[in-house]
């Protein structure tokens, strides 16, 4: 697995700079969450499993704008990768070019993590964040006859699983069936009992200190 299908790279704007409604990589998150980016006018979402690059509007406010094409002028190339076990924000920056990252000029690449404050020459500050989309539904094939990795009992096919987003490894998430039967082994667990990383069942930004990020 190259990417993560439920971490989402988000980039806020600090400030009050307001980004084009237009842009295609705007999307509508579909959640009833405050903090969704579909009605956030600061908040650039990198596309998942793409590459895209980040780049300033030609006029004098210098938007930082998200495109798939690589533009004419300059741009900080982004993807998002699993590196070392974990999602992380891969940015290579153009030769020359004074980008930073936490005040320092960026190496290239370099690598982002949630809470890293990324600056492209004469712009805004882009905090990086990480938008969680869990995974709760029929196990995948490739996990059914695997362990559940609270209670160790095997996944079976008529059950219904979170999937962590960092190894993998599936939890028992039932929510029908006789109360007394149903096995809730992610709503149990606050961490993944394999890697140690939050256990989100609902959409949201990770906020753990795992992250780097500050709640
Ligand atoms: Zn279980
Ligand atoms: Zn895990």
């Amino acid at each position: 697995m190259l990417h993560s299908p439920t971490i989402e790279f988000h980039l806020e704007c600090e400030g009050a700079v307001c980004l084009p409604r237009d842009d295609s990589l705007w999307q509508d998150t579909g959640a009833d969450n405050t903090e969704s980016a579909a009605t956030r006018p600061d908040v650039l979402v990198v596309p998942p499993g793409d590459v895209c690059f980040l780049t300033s509007s030609a006029d004098e406010d210098r938007r930082p704008l998200l495109t798939l094409e690589a533009p004419e002028g300059p741009a900080v190339l982004l993807e998002p990768l699993i590196f070392d076990g974990r999602p992380v924000l891969a940015a290579v920056r153009p030769p020359g070019d004074e980008s930073r990252v936490n005040a320092t000029f960026m190496p290239r690449p370099a690598v982002l993590s949630a809470g890293d404050r990324l600056q492209l020459p004469h712009g805004p500050v882009l905090r990086v964040r990480m938008f969680s989309r869990p995974e709760i539904g029929p196990p995948p094939a490739e996990l059914v006859g695997k362990l559940c990795g609270y209670c160790r009992t095997p996944i079976i096919k008529k059950t219904t699983i979170f999937v962590c987003h960092n190894c993998g490894i599936g939890l028992h998430c039932e929510d029908t069936g006789p109360p007394e039967k149903r096995l809730r082994c992610a709503q149990l667990s606050s961490v993944c009992p394999r890697c140690t990383h939050p256990v989100l069942l609902k959409e949201g930004y990770i906020t753990s200190p795992l992250s780097r990020e500050m709640p």
